[in-house]
């Protein structure tokens, strides 16, 4: 019982929530916000804000950026981590290191309970925007691209599950895994859509990074969706040649390791993430916590958009909002106390990968 009352004061049920007790618990720890705010306000007409909060060694050129909700709906596990470790700010020593929390990238997604942002903006694909112009990928568009976004109902995501199966028994998994979620940039109502502008959220991230121009810059970021129920899996761009890969294989070989450089049975290798901006985005990992299986997010996922754009505020769109929520925020005690505890593993972990570095 005080495991689950413990959970329920980090993990929150909506982002307003979330956000007033990321603010609240800087107040509580004498710590301060800095708040980038974005046009509009959010479902229950709050603010919608990205917020930073920085501790640690303020001699150390060691930055670890700790974020969460680039991927809006994702992002309650990641606001919940951030709370947790704000709740143990005081007992954490940090030596040679300077930890920024990052909340809400994508507020608008958060607060509305999409992956994208007001204008459907992947803000993990929008960075490579400017590089694919509108309409450069969509000269030979696959139909299951079509069918992502007619697909409304079970028995459109039947239709859908159908043709997958069938490309994946034909050997073309990989493929369909790197054509659906490496993003799309002709069709501003594609589900991976990166945009064909820097979003809002890319700007503050941009400016973000140029407070820290001179600093090694470390990236967790933090997502929910892929991989296995419950577990947290470690995903790393860096290349086989990298020492980053080397360091990644010493520090993170028990937590569910990927370098998807050379191995695609999670996530496709993308481009336009947050991570491409850094100055060594070998020094970004993706922490992501598995929750119902991919055919499962990917027709939740398509459902969502499809009313997001015919049936906007409909009855519909409130209830494939929901199921949204409910299918990359898994409510059961258990899911939420393993996102907590992998948490603090890997973070303890990315800590000593960072002062083995730098000694
Ligand atoms: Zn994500």
């Amino acid at each position: 019982m005080a495991k689950r009352s413990v959970q329920s004061r980090y993990f929150s049920d909506s982002y307003s929530q979330a956000r007033t007790r990321f603010a609240n618990m800087a107040l509580a720890k004498g710590l301060t916000v800095d708040s980038y705010t974005f046009k509009g306000t959010g479902s229950e007409g709050e603010k919608l804000t990205m917020d930073t909060i920085e501790w640690g060694d303020p001699a150390s050129d060691n930055v670890l950026f700790i974020v969460s909700g680039t991927h809006g709906v994702e992002g309650f596990a990641g606001s919940a981590c951030q709370l947790a470790l704000l709740d143990q700010v005081d007992t954490l020593a940090l030596s040679n290191c300077r930890i920024v929390l990052i909340h809400a990238v994508n507020p608008f997604g958060f607060s509305f309970l999409r992956r994208t942002n007001e204008n459907n903006v992947d803000i993990n694909r929008n960075f490579s925007a400017l590089t694919n112009l509108p309409g450069t990928d969509n000269t030979q568009e696959h139909a299951i691209i079509r069918q992502l976004r007619k697909t409304s109902n079970g028995y459109q995501m039947v239709k859908l599950y159908l043709m997958l199966v069938w490309q994946i028994i034909n050997g073309h998994r990989a493929a369909m895994q790197s054509l659906i979620t490496a993003g799309q940039y002709g069709n501003e109502r594609d589900l991976f859509f990166g945009g064909t502008h820097e979003s809002a959220s890319a700007a503050f991230w941009h400016e973000l990074l140029g407070k820290y121009k001179s600093s090694r810059l470390y990236l967790m970021d933090i997502h929910t969706g892929l991989g296995k129920h419950g577990q947290a899996h470690v995903l790393s761009e860096a290349k086989e040649s990298s020492s980053a890969y080397q360091d990644n294989q010493l520090y993170f070989k028990d937590c569910n390791l990927v370098h998807t450089a050379h191995d695609a049975s999670l996530s496709a290798r993308l481009t336009g993430t947050l991570s491409s901006q850094l100055p060594e985005p070998d020094n970004a990992i993706t922490l992501e916590y598995g929750t119902f299986g991919g055919l499962t997010v990917l027709g939740a996922l398509a459902i969502e958009n499809y009313h997001y754009w015919h049936n906007r505020n409909s009855r519909q769109h409130h209830r494939a909002r929901r199921h949204l929520k409910a299918i990359f925020n898994p409510a059961s005690p258990k899911w939420q106390e393993t996102v907590l505890e992998s948490f603090w593993e890997i973070l303890a972990r990315q800590v000593q990968l960072i002062h083995a570095q730098h000694q």
